[in-house]
């Protein structure tokens, strides 16, 4: 069995691993794809101390620095189940889709999310040139330039805010007939004199020259027009779900599946630590899942030295 079992291996989970085999103990991860969203990002320009990477380069440098520790690691493995210890302090069973089993007396889940798509034509495609998801990470890219952000709720109008003092021009787009941010975020995209918001509009394309977006198209859903903006880049707003489904009825989750963590990242479930984008922390970010990757790891070295089990 192992003392401490990371389920997950993106920054977050990384950075546990790491923390825990410091502490000599042992050691395991297990991912489907070490890296994680890290694996899909074209340049980070904010992982502090580093001026500019790329995903792949960063992947490599954090898959390096796992390895240098005594780590067990188990890439290509999906995890199916987890199963609370019998008594406080026993052990946690992962259990994966290949049927196997593993036991645990510490649990991280470090399983992040992912961004919910528009699925329409070009956002793959210009994915990286223009098609952004993280407005903290891409909006200094689009400075001077028009853009689009999609979606209307908070996250969506929070960014059209952010964006708007960076960039030239910012159109949101949001399907129904009504904002869903809240009010003061509202008024002041309102008030914001390069903002302006367009609803009822249904995104249909993301417009591009080949290697770049040059603009969308959207219907008009009130006059059933399609419409077309010239722009530099769109951010989808639209969700980041959390990838949790195989924990719903195990660990507590809130109404949008993120785990539930205090501040030492301690779940509901006994020995069970989560840390990065799976949880309630707010602002998903690298340096943030790496720094909550630490705090899990400390945590539950701590919740071990209580075990009266061990
Ligand atoms: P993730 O990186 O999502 O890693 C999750 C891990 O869990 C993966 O290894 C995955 O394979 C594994 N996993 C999931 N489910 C299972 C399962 N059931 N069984 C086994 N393993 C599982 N942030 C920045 O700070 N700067 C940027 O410039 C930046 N750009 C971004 C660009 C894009 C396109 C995207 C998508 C994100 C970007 N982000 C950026 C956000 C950043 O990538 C995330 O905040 C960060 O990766 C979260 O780390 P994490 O370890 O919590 O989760």
């Amino acid at each position: 069995a192992f003392d401490m079992l990371v389920v997950g291996a993106g920054p977050a989970g990384a950075s546990a691993a790491i923390y825990s085999a410091r502490k000599g103990i042992r050691t395991g991860i297990i991912a489907d794809r070490f890296g994680g969203q890290v694996m899909d990002t074209v340049g980070i320009e904010n992982f502090i101390s580093v001026k500019a990477t790329a995903g792949p380069k960063l992947v490599a440098s954090l898959e390096e620095h796992v390895r240098d520790y005594n780590v067990d690691i188990m890439s290509n493995q999906t995890v199916s189940n987890i199963v609370a210890a019998k008594e406080v302090g026993g052990l946690i069973e992962i259990e994966l889709q290949s049927g196997a089993k593993l036991s645990s007396h510490s649990v991280i889940m470090a399983t992040g999310a992912r961004w919910r798509e528009l699925n329409v034509p070009g956002e793959q495609q210009y994915r990286g040139s223009g098609v952004g998801f993280c407005v903290h990470c891409d909006g200094p890219l689009f400075q001077g330039k028009s853009v689009a952000v999609v979606g209307g709720g908070n996250s969506g109008i929070e960014a059209a805010i952010d964006l708007a003092g960076i960039v030239e021009h910012v159109t949101v787009l949001e399907f129904s007939d009504k904002l869903l941010a809240d009010d003061v975020l509202i008024q002041r995209a309102n008030n914001t004199a390069n903002i302006d918001i367009v609803l009822q509009a249904e995104t249909t394309e993301v417009v591009g020259d080949g290697s770049k977006v040059t603009g969308l198209r959207y219907l008009d859903r009130d006059s059933g027009v399609q419409q077309h903006i010239a722009l530099a880049g769109v951010f989808v707003q639209i969700g980041l779900v959390p990838n949790t489904d195989f924990i719903q009825g195990t660990i507590e989750l809130t109404r949008r599946g993120e785990i539930i963590v205090d501040e030492r990242g301690e779940t509901s479930m006994a020995g069970v630590f989560a840390a990065g984008d799976v949880t309630t922390a707010p602002y998903k970010q690298i340096i943030i899942a790496m720094g909550s990757g630490a705090t899990a790891a400390l945590g539950a070295f701590d919740y071990m030295m209580r075990n009266p089990l061990l």
